[in-house]
């Protein structure tokens, strides 16, 4: 059996956030384990109230799963606060090396609702060393790096940053949000750690425009980055999860429906295997 877990925050709707990562894990054939970092309060129209989890009860939590099984991957969400974001690396640090981390940096919502205070950015930017991706969207991008992210080679210069300053293997910088080319952008940290090589690889993943009738699709960034983490727990390469990812996401974008009164929800395609 393998297994994905997700550190993450609850949607008690199941679009996105914890409860939306484990059906992805599931559709992939994994076990999915979770660990809340925080309870919100929201329905499929917006986010109404964001209550994080005791941080010491995080740590706990992570401690004694990790004490016992070893995931074959772990993807970390929406984690709210500056302590929690503290007691989420503590707790990692037992994690055996070989274990791939995925950080998707989640800072709001959709409707705007922060979903990590901004004291948190720096130890947040912290927790990205060592990890294997983070998955940043383009305003996650433009805050955490500081660069204007408008151009590609904006885009570029952000995606030095996370490798180069706050140490992340790869980034995928997702351009949904970008008017027209919605391209997105990998970095991968060159292997090469022995002269002054250090210039990430960087490919442009090309994309067309997935046309929806509104209302937008709830959960997108949330299935994106636990897709590639699943992938990344069934022994895929980095890119190929990335690929695989992007394919199952856009294909339940393309299926989503409306259950609430708000935005669509995602159907996750089945055999994603
Ligand atoms: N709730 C949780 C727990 C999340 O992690 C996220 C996004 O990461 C959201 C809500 C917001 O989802 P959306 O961007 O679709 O509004």
């Amino acid at each position: 059996m393998r297994i994905a877990l997700s550190i993450a925050g609850s949607d008690p709707t199941g679009g996105a956030g914890l409860q939306a990562d484990v059906q992805v894990f599931r559709a992939f054939g994994l076990h999915g384990a979770a660990i809340p970092t925080a309870l919100t309060i929201q329905d499929s129209s917006r986010v109404h109230r964001v209550l994080p989890v005791f941080p010491s009860l995080i740590l706990e939590q992570i401690r004694g799963l990790l004490a016992d099984i070893t995931p074959n991957a772990i993807k970390i969400g929406m984690l709210a606060s500056d302590d929690v974001v503290r007691n989420v690396t503590l707790a990692l640090g037992q994690l055996e090396p070989d274990v791939p981390v995925l950080i998707d940096p989640v800072l709001a919502a959709s409707d705007g609702t922060r979903l990590l205070e901004q004291r948190a950015w720096p130890a947040l930017r912290g927790l990205m060393h060592g990890c294997r991706l983070v998955t940043p969207n383009l305003p996650e991008a433009q805050l955490l790096s500081e660069e204007d992210v408008s151009t590609r080679s904006g885009c570029e210069a952000a995606a030095r940053i996370f490798i180069g300053d706050f140490g992340a293997r790869a980034v995928l910088i997702k351009g949904g949000h970008r008017e027209g080319d919605v391209a997105d952008l990998l970095a991968v940290a060159s292997d090469n750690d022995s002269d002054n090589e250090d210039a990430p690889e960087l490919k442009w993943l090309e994309a067309e425009p997935i046309e929806i009738e509104s209302p937008g699709v709830h959960g997108t960034g949330c299935a994106l980055s636990s897709a590639i983490a699943a992938g990344m727990a069934l022994g895929r390469p980095l890119e190929q999860s990335v690929l695989d990812g992007r394919r199952f996401v856009r294909e339940a974008i393309r299926l989503s429906e409306r259950v609430g009164k708000g935005s669509r929800f995602l159907v996750l395609p089945g055999a994603a295997t």
